[in-house]
Order: C-alpha cells, then structure tokens, then sequence
C-alpha cells in the first residue's frame, strides 16, 4: 500500500495521431432550450415507497404524490467520474501493432476527451459550452471491506499480490491461462481498486442525489470478475461492488436494484454475484452463439433466470449471431428489458455499459449505433426516478467507445436522443426475444403469452401427432408406408419422418423430398399460450407434390426433417440426448444428421435398385442442406439422377460443388430448379450468383409452403422436361407407354382431385398409345393416362421451364 504516488505515465497531452478524424460526428450546438428539454423527465423524486402504487386503482390521482414546484432534478448536473490513474493498469511488456491487447488504458483518456470536446466538462483546457457542465465525481481506491462485499478474501489477496510481484512474475502470470485473458503489472491492484473505487462513488452521488445521474468513465472493467476469479480483462468486479455498497449505506432508499449489462459479452460475474440475491435484477444483452461466444458456456443462455429467492430476477437475452444492429437492441428493449424492469420498479439503475456491441468493435461484431446506445439511455432514465449510473465496462475500438459514450452522457444530461434510422428487427432477435418473453413470462406478471397454468398435462409434441397424422393420411391416399432406418446410423429423431409409396424400388422413376415440417398458421390469443385448433392450419407443401408423382407412377420417398434433432454423441458429454435446433446459425451438429440420413437412404434405399427412368430430388427449405451435401460428396449418384429441386425461403442457400470434380457445378446448373424466395438476401447482392447455387428462380413467394404452392406445376413441367431431354438423349430410354404400364396403383386415383385430369388440362395428354407396351413388369394400361405424360408431351408442357429461365437473374 505504499504505492500511493506511482511514478505517473504520460497523461494528459492529447498524443492521438489523427485525431482530427475521430471527432466529425461531435457536438450540436447545446446551448438553447436546455431547460425546456429537460422537463420530459422531472417527476416525483422519491418514489421509493412503491406499495401505494396499484395497477387496477381508477383513483389514481390520489395515490400520486404531489410534486415539487419547479425542477428540482432536471436542474441537477450530472456527474462524471474520470481519474487518469486507472490507466497505470497496462501491459509490462511494450507491445505494438496487433499485439497491444485490447484492453488499452487509452480507452477511458480518448472517452474523457470526446467529452471535453464536446464541451461538456469543466477542464482546464477544455472550457464547458453548456451552462450546466457535468460534475467531476472524485475516484478514491474501494476499500478492502468494500471489495469483500463481493469477492474472496483470497481473490483480494491475490490481486493485492500482484503489487509486489517482480516484472518476470507479472508475465508469467499473465500469460498462465487460469488467468483468463489478463495482464498485469505492479499497478494493476491500485488501478483496478480505483475502478471499483470510482464506481461506487459514481453510484453514491446519484442515490444520493449529488447529481441527477452520472456516468464513470472506469477500467480495468469488472463484469466477468467472478466472486474468486479474475475473468476476462475483469479484476474486481466494479458494479457489483457498488450495489452491494449503496444497498449498505442507503437501506430502504436503495433496495432495488437494476443492473442492465448491454456490454457485448456476458457479465457472468455480475450474474453469479446475484443469482439468488431477490434484490438485484441483473438484464444482459450479449452474443451467446449457442455458448460459443466468450465467456463461453451455458450461464448466458436464457434458462438461467436466477434461483431461490432470486428466481426470476436474472435475464438473459442471449443473441444466437454476431451482427446485431439497433433494430435488435430496441426490439429487446421494448419487449423485454423495460416491461421487466417496469414491473421490478428498481431504486436505482446501473448500467454496466460495454461499448462492445457498437459498430466498429471487431471483437463483438455488431453494429450498435450511438443514436440507438442514447436511445437506449433515455428508456432507462424513466426508472428510479431518474436515479441511473452507467458504468463503462468493454468496448475497444477507441472511436466508437467514444461516440457511444458521447451520445449516452448528452442524454443523461438532457439532451434528446438523435433518430434512429428506420430499422426493424432482424429474425433471429424476433425468435430470441420471443423465446426470452416465454421464459421469463412465469415471473413477471406484465410479461405475455403466459404458459398454461400447472404446465403442459402430459400433452405430445403436435410434431408427433402431425408426422403420425401424415402417415395414416399418406397411407390411406398413396399407401406410403415407413421405411426402417437404423438408429445406430443416425439420430432417433428420424424415426417415422421416412415413409415411402409401396414398392417403390420398382418404379422407372423416383422422386425424393427431402422437406422441413409443415407449417402451422394460427392466431394465438396473445394471453397465453394456447393454440385454437380451430383457428389453426396445417399447411404441408409437400403433399401436393406427392400426390402428382404418386399419380404419375412415381415411386416417392418422403423425408421430415423435424426442426429439433435429438443428439447424442458419446465422445461430448454435452450432447446427451441433447435438442439442437436443425436450423442453428451457432453449430451444424443438427445437420449433419440430415447428411447421414440422405446418404443413408441412398445408399440403402435407392443405389440398390434399378429405377431406369431415373431420380429426382427436392429439397425444401432447410432440408435442401441435406440434399446439397448428398450430391455434392457423392458422384457415384450421377448416373441415375434426372435433376433437382429445391425451395429456399429464408435459409441459407447452399452451393452444389465439388473440388475433385469441377463438372458438378456445371451439372447442377443444367440440371436444376431452385426456388429462392424474393425476399431472400440472395438477390440484394450485386451481380450473377455462382453457378454453384444452380438455376435460380425468383419466387414470389417469401415462406416455404406457399412457394411450393405457388409453383408446383412450373415444377411438373420441368420434371417432365428433364425426363423428356433425357429420354431424347438416350433412345433406348424412350419407351414411354412404360410409366402408364408401370403405374399399377389403381388406389391413387380415389383422390377427389383427379390429378390426372387437371393434367389433362393443363398440358394436353400426349398420345400414350406409343403402344409398344413392351415394359417388363405389368402390362395393366388402365391407368395409362397418368403418367404418359411426360415422355411425349413435346407440346406445351416445356414452356413453364422456358418462362422460368427468363425470370432468372
Ligand atoms: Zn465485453
């Protein structure tokens, strides 16, 4: 403890090279209407005593306290709490170039000086342009006790340790992976409990009212420092440090605490900090990956809600993908942070704000605006009474921790937030947040839809009854029956989702859809959970499909592939009878699956048969992965195959390709109908896609079943297309009285839409009287017209694939 009086790094001369390009987006004239803007915010102060609040009282005017005349908080400062000597924590070592660790000491000093530029602090070489110029908070070094309100006495010793360390111990040290992505130097202990230090006086001076609220401009940061560990840049865990203190020092004036973390990582530490505390509600947005994203692990998913009496007063709001922009973050915000932290009405509000998440933060990847952090700000300054401390956590690219921080002090201050560009959610946020709702929603009253009470009554999964439905339906229809798969080849998850027509290996020709469930399309009611049935529509595109191949004397195989794969893998403990989602952006563990099935089935079910006309393949939706990996890692499924189909709503399109064989590319171009939904990000980019992804088709179409409705006889017709060119090609294939002859499922024609007939319709019956009738198996022709049509239909039938050829980009 001696070490009060460092020597003293370089401080405050601005040594930025190219400053200059670091400030264009600053500082809107401050100076009018301050007040004026200000009063948005001025309430009641103290609202501490909560219990007179009544959600269904309709004399509410009575229970309001009457306010203060005047602004009495509006007209407070707000606070800042800065201290050059947190930036003696550094690297022993001097490191350059892409070595220096992320972790720079230069970040707070570049924040500080965004906001002296700004005008809105009171600096000797910066004069304030406002009239109310942020209050200096002073930072002091936490105390022991203080520390121990949440950490080890081991932990503190050790950091404390680390003060008296040669410099060959510190790097050895820092560079011993149990120490988690930290460095150290003799300093590190006196800066870290500055940090902390800082932290609490920032959060003393709002719940006290010093100031109005305030933001501190701290590192090394703390939300990953866990109660006995250093963690991920982390030492002492700064915010979780000062709730403890504030709720020691104020009691009752301090009780209820929010602490929203929208650092790009997860603050595990602040989480395990609290888990069970019913007083702390601690909300994180962060990238999760399906626990790939650092911290790494399941404690930032969304089931971890707390426990005991802190049961429900943990949110997670985990995003499954990098790239999250504004439109994300204000979706959650409205759908999940601010109604939970509504109804927790908290005491005081602390942000533990990472930078992370900002755009031009490489290591989070994301693309948070300062309009949408400033946003995000404002919706929390209308808790506590106004009471909020954000506290900077990560965040490493210098000029975008700056803007963002910029933009969240001037509105702390007052200002209004800038406008947000126009932006919507993406997706996969909508699904998150969703998920989040349904997790959350048994602990928070103002939270919907509400599971039913009791949870499910023994109930089946719809999937199941579904897929048992098909079965019986397609039986009844086509007699398709099961086909047996393996369990030690692939994972259960896939049994009863392969049903096949009845001798189908006797077919001339055989067409398998690979596809995803069908669709349910209902209107909840919003309250709960409950699904009216009969409000609710099965939507399976695939049968249609069926049924015409059926009719045509097609053998079919028909493949589900659920949404939820159940993985078991006996090397990873972690997958035991695990679901993962088919669909996961985080791991293709699911998909493989599909892979083993297709090759599977084929090498089972179609290479051992002799289907002279040929095979086609469709793929639907997801389940066209399965499909691409099949025919792209197997060539010995060439010979038989007459082309492919495939439907893409809003899943990745996968390319068709082969580094040993540069004709399957091409194959696949002349071979190939690939729907692709006009809402596709496919079509937002610039010039011709590769012949990889085929021949591609605009559809009108934007989810999977409706554009296989849509254009189901587009794909007829080019079925019959293909076969035709081949059987052109191959004049030994040409005996077309075959499929007639062949088809001797006199049972397909019960269906009430005879398909035969809007064939008929549409494309002229070719003559099936070619008469030869020599085909082998049956020579029963009564069904003749079904079926006859494609080898000979050379009129009319060819124009749907012309027409598509056009519309192709
Ligand atoms: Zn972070």
């Amino acid at each position: 403890m001696a070490r009060i009086h460092p020597p003293i790094p370089e401080v405050r001369e601005p040594r930025l090279s190219g400053d200059t390009s670091m400030r264009e987006t600053v500082t809107p004239d401050m100076s009018a209407e301050i007040d004026h803007r200000l009063k948005i915010e001025t309430t009641d102060e103290e609202d501490s005593e909560d219990s007179l609040l009544s959600d269904t009282s309709s004399d509410a005017d009575d229970t309001v306290p009457k306010a203060p005349p005047g602004l009495p908080i509006a007209q407070l400062p707000t606070g800042l709490c800065y201290d050059d000597r947190m930036r003696y924590h550094a690297e022993i070592a001097a490191t350059t170039g892409d070595n220096v660790h992320p972790e720079d000491p230069r970040r707070i000093y570049y924040i500080y000086k965004e906001l002296c530029e700004a005008g809105l602090v009171d600096d000797e070489t910066y004069p304030p342009m406002v009239e109310v110029p942020l209050k200096r908070i002073d930072a002091r070094e936490a105390t022991r006790e203080e520390c121990l309100l949440v950490h080890t006495p081991e932990h503190y010793d050790f950091v404390q340790s680390t003060a008296e360390m040669s410099d060959a111990q510190l790097i050895d040290l820092s560079e011993d992976p149990a120490m988690d992505s930290i460095y150290f130097n003799t300093l590190s202990f006196f800066s870290s409990k500055l940090s902390a230090g800082a932290a609490i006086e920032t959060c003393r001076a709002v719940v006290s009212r010093q100031v109005k609220n305030a933001i501190a401009v701290i590192r090394p940061p703390g939300h990953h420092a866990e109660v006995d560990r250093t963690m991920g840049f982390c030492l002492f865990n700064n915010v979780s440090i000062a709730s403890k203190v504030c709720q020691n020092d104020f009691g009752e004036g301090c009780r209820k605490i929010l602490i929203v973390d929208w650092d790009v990582h997860h603050g595990n530490g602040c989480q395990k900090a609290f888990y069970d505390n019913p007083n702390v509600l601690y909300i994180s947005l962060h990238v999760h990956m399906n626990g790939l994203f650092y911290p790494s692990g399941t404690e930032g998913d969304m089931h971890h809600c707390g426990a005991g009496a802190g049961l429900g007063k943990n949110v997670n709001i985990p995003w499954p993908t990098k790239g999250m922009g504004d439109g994300d973050y204000m979706y959650a915000f409205q759908h999940v942070v601010m109604p939970i932290a509504t109804e927790f009405d908290p005491d005081f509000v602390i942000v533990a704000s990472g930078f992370d998440a900002a755009a031009g933060d490489e290591l989070g990847g994301c693309f948070v605006s300062p309009p949408c952090y400033a946003h995000m700000t404002h919706m929390l300054k209308s808790l506590a009474g106004g009471k909020i401390a954000v506290c900077l956590e990560g965040g490493y690219n210098f000029r975008a921790i700056s803007r963002s921080a910029l933009a969240v002090t001037r509105t702390l201050m007052g200002e209004p937030p800038d406008r947000l560009h126009a932006t919507a959610a993406t997706t996969s946020a909508v699904d998150t947040v969703n998920k989040v709702r349904n997790v959350q929603s048994r602990y928070w009253k103002s939270i919907y839809p509400k599971d039913p009470v009791g949870g499910i009554f023994g109930g089946e999964r719809l999937h199941d009854i579904i897929r048992q439905w098909q079965a019986t339906h397609l039986y009844d229809k086509y007699k398709l029956t099961q086909l047996h798969i393996y369990r030690d080849n692939v994972s259960k998850s896939f049994d009863q989702q392969v049903l096949a027509t009845p001798n189908y290996e006797s077919k001339k020709y055989l067409l398998i859809i690979f596809h995803d469930s069908p669709d349910l399309l209902g209107v909840g009611d919003g309250m709960t959970t409950q699904q009216k049935p009969h409000d609710t529509w099965l939507v399976d595109g695939a049968q249609s499909y069926i049924r015409w191949a059926v009719s045509h004397g097609f053998g079919v195989i028909d493949v589900n592939i659920p949404e939820l794969i159940t993985i078991s893998d006996p090397n990873n403990p972690e997958y035991n009878d695990a679901e993962v989602e088919y669909a996961s952006t985080a791991t293709d563990i699911a998909r493989k699956e599909g892979e083993k099935l297709a090759a599977y089935l084929w090498e089972n079910y179609v290479e051992p048969y002799d289907f002279r006309g040929g095979t086609f393949l469709m793929g639907a939706g997801h389940a066209f992965h399965a499909v691409a990996k099949l025919v792209s890692e197997n060539e010995n499924v060439y010979p038989n195959l007459l082309g492919i189909i495939g439907f893409i709503a809003t899943n990745p399109i996968r390319p068709i390709a082969n580094p040993g064989s540069h004709w399957v590319s091409q194959w696949y171009r002349d071979n190939s109908l690939v729907f692709v939904s006009q809402v596709h990000s496919l079509w937002k980019k610039d010039g011709h896609p590769s012949k990889r992804y085929g021949k591609l088709v605009r559809s009108n179409g934007e989810v999977l079943n409706q554009m296989m409705k849509i254009h189901e006889h587009e794909v007829f017709d080019w079925i019959k297309q293909q076969i035709r060119e081949n059987a052109t090609d191959d004049t030994t294939e040409d005996d077309e009285d075959a499929e007639g002859s062949k088809d001797s499922d006199g049972d397909t024609i019960d269906d009430p839409v005879a398909p035969e007939q809007q064939q008929q319709q549409q494309h002229p019956a070719p003559s099936q009287g070619s008469g030869s009738g020599n085909d082998s198996s049956n020579s029963n022709s009564r069904d003749g017209p079904r079926g006859a049509g494609f080898a000979m239909s050379s009129t009319g039938s060819g124009t749907g694939g012309d027409v598509l050829m056009t519309t192709e980009r």
